[in-house]
């Protein structure tokens, strides 16, 4: 059975101080709402911004939270000007980091090649990817939505480690931060394409155990359908996971 997953990205936003005062109010209420009782099954996880990992480190530790990193580079160490070492977030014990958000991939021109670079150098340290593939507008309303995001799922995996875990997200780039979000029916039939592209590119077994989540404007309010779908397996929220309240409710949203 896969885990129900779900992962805030902060992106740029909090300080040290405001990340301890966030953790302050949220572990208390995730701990009392019973979620993490089973935590198997429902895991909880914060990409931080990396000048946050450290501190938010320590304030997560001996809870059911996870804290994880936002970009990584691939080589291990050199002359990388403001990069992140893989072998430091696994110093820092950071389990998870995203690749391929399409923040990354349009704003600092992050291409499919080095998507999967990313992945092998996370995992060669042990750091589950969270790869994230999603089509832009134009793509969709040309007709793409499947062969981008399957090109982007096939480019990212390209030099993983089979023996190792990846999640993946699809966060169509129109539904990012715009409050628009995918009809329950374009997720679901985005997410079976990569179920199924899972099982051609690696086994039914990688198919079966990855979790796939939904990102794009997730809110309380609309959680619960989404994640009604079939292979919908969790969320992956911006904007909603600032504020303590609303991502609480989201990390209590039922998987029918
Ligand atoms: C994201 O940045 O991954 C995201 C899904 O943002 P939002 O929830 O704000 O659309």
């Amino acid at each position: 059975m896969r885990p129900f997953v779900v992962a805030a990205n902060w992106k740029m936003h909090k300080s040290p101080a405001e990340t301890g005062a966030f953790f302050e109010a949220f572990l208390p209420k995730l701990e009392a709402s019973g979620i993490a009782k089973d935590p198997a099954f429902r895991k909880v996880l914060f990409f931080v911004p990396a000048l946050d990992l450290y501190v938010a480190q320590k304030l997560v530790k001996g809870s059911h939270v996870c804290v994880g990193a936002q970009n990584v580079y691939w080589e291990t160490k050199g002359a990388f000007t403001g990069e992140n070492s893989p072998a430091v977030l696994a110093e820092l014990a950071t389990p998870y980091a995203l690749v391929g958000h399409s923040e990354r991939r349009a704003l600092f021109g992050e291409t499919d090649d080095q998507t999967a670079k990313k992945v092998k150098a996370l995992h060669a340290v042990g750091i589950t990817p969270m790869l994230c593939v999603g089509e832009t507008l134009e793509e969709r309303e040309g007709g793409r939505t499947n062969e981008v995001i399957v090109r982007q799922l096939q480019a990212g995996l390209a030099e993983r480690d089979a023996t190792k875990r990846i999640i993946v997200a699809y966060e169509p780039v129109w539904a990012i931060g715009t409050g628009k979000v995918a009809t329950p029916d374009q997720a679901g039939e985005a997410h079976a394409v990569l179920r199924k592209a899972l099982a051609t590119l690696g086994s039914a077994a990688l198919a079966d155990a990855t979790p796939i989540l939904y990102g794009g404007s997730v809110k309380p309010e609309n959680s619960a359908e989404i994640a009604r779908q079939k292979d919908i397996d969790g969320f992956l929220v911006g904007g909603a996971s600032l504020e303590v309240d609303s991502f609480l409710a989201l990390c209590q949203t039922a998987k029918a």
